[in-house]
């Protein structure tokens, strides 16, 4: 335990006990994690930062998870689909710009009726960006048969969360019922990986109850598993959820920003050439965080291309931003933020996963 962090990083000794160390590095410290993120990341994956157009189809959930704004059981939340029409306007507008690829993001639902639209819109994306758009789906647990469909339909990569890969932290933020199983959720990322995607995952960093221990224990989860994305970003709390209660146990803004920024830094020294999102929650927390995430790590971008109709209303939390915005502002907030981190945008490119591509060999 009495390791520097800088002979853990010369080492490369990671361990759950040396990640704890690493994540409780001081400023000094943490400086050097940073610094040996940034050089890995120019070496293996460069300083081009991929985007995603990110459409939230709608905010109709099943589920009932204790810090999500849209969690079915929140009465203050109006919900949405967004309309055929709508979606192949946002389909062209990625192509228009060039961002290379989408995200379809929705609730969680395992109707007939939204896996038919989800169906048709993949139909569609492929349709209208001419087999050149790459694909990303986050639409939470389905069946095989499901995965199935839609990585023939043409999606290459899924995006799903385990939000916290400790059984006893995930049954504290989510209700322990059929409907929320830790069990069913690894399934699907092992079912996703059998089916041939791209696959991400993450987790909520901050969260109430959660440990130092459990972080470290996440980022060797992603590294086991050996995902190809990761999106993670810091717990934001929402007033309409059960874990609001909690808000005063949290730790500090600023501390959230910079253990997400810790993560994020350690993931891309742990998983050199995989894509890493800089999320919109660290936005939501501090104008610079998703700029500071490129610096130490990411290199996706999703600038949100939901109508600007619907987008209010896919409030997973607090202040998240762009709730004002068009398509186009977003857009340029974000190029800007990526010409000031030092990268540059890779227009009209799907950026998959080097790590995929090697995993693939
Ligand atoms: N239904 C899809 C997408 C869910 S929303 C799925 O289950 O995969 C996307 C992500 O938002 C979630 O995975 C969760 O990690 C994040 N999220 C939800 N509520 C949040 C909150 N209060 N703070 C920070 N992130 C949150």
């Amino acid at each position: 335990m009495n390791q520097t962090v800088a002979s853990i990083l010369k080492q490369r000794d990671f361990n759950r006990e040396t990640l704890v160390r690493l994540l409780e590095a001081d400023v000094e410290e943490t400086r050097l994690i940073f610094s040996e993120a940034a050089s890995i990341k120019h070496q293996k994956v460069g300083n081009r930062v991929y985007l995603r157009g990110l459409i939230e189809l709608s905010n109709i959930c099943a589920k009932d998870c204790l810090y999500c704004g849209i969690r079915k059981s929140n009465e203050n939340c109006q919900r949405y689909v967004v309309s055929d029409a709508e979606i192949e306007k946002a389909i062209q507008y990625a192509v228009d710009s060039r961002m290379g690829s989408l995200v379809i993001q929705s609730g969680e639902l395992q109707t007939e009726n939204f896996i038919e639209r989800v169906n048709d819109i993949l139909i569609r994306a492929r349709e209208i960006g001419k087999g050149e758009l790459g694909v990303t789906l986050s639409c939470g647990e389905q069946s095989r048969e499901t995965y199935e469909k839609w990585r023939e339909l043409g999606a290459s990569r899924y995006l799903l969360r385990i939000e916290s890969s400790n059984q006893e932290l995930y049954y504290k933020i989510h209700p322990q019922d059929k409907t929320h199983n830790f069990q069913t959720r690894l399934n699907a990322l092992d079912l996703l990986k059998s089916c041939g995607y791209q696959v991400g995952t993450g987790v909520m960093i901050g969260l109430p109850f959660q440990a130092m221990d459990d972080l470290a224990s996440d980022l060797l989860f992603m590294r086991d598993l050996d995902i190809d994305m990761c999106g993670m970003g810091p717990y934001i709390e929402h007033r309409d959820t059960p874990l609001y209660q909690y808000k005063n146990q949290l730790l500090s803004v600023s501390e959230r920003i910079q253990l997400s920024l810790k993560m994020i830094a350690l993931l891309r020294i742990l998983m050199q050439d995989i894509n890493i999102a800089s999320t919109t929650a660290l936005q939501a927390l501090d104008k610079q965080g998703r700029m500071d995430a490129l610096k130490v790590g990411a290199n996706v971008m999703m600038p949100n291309i939901t109508p600007g109709l619907y987008r209010n209303n896919y409030a997973l939390y607090l202040n998240k931003p762009g709730m004002d915005e068009e398509a186009e502002d977003s857009l340029r907030n974000l190029e800007n933020q990526v010409t000031e981190a030092g990268c540059v945008v890779g227009y009209g490119v799907k950026g998959d996963s080097v790590h995929f591509s090697a995993r693939k060999l």
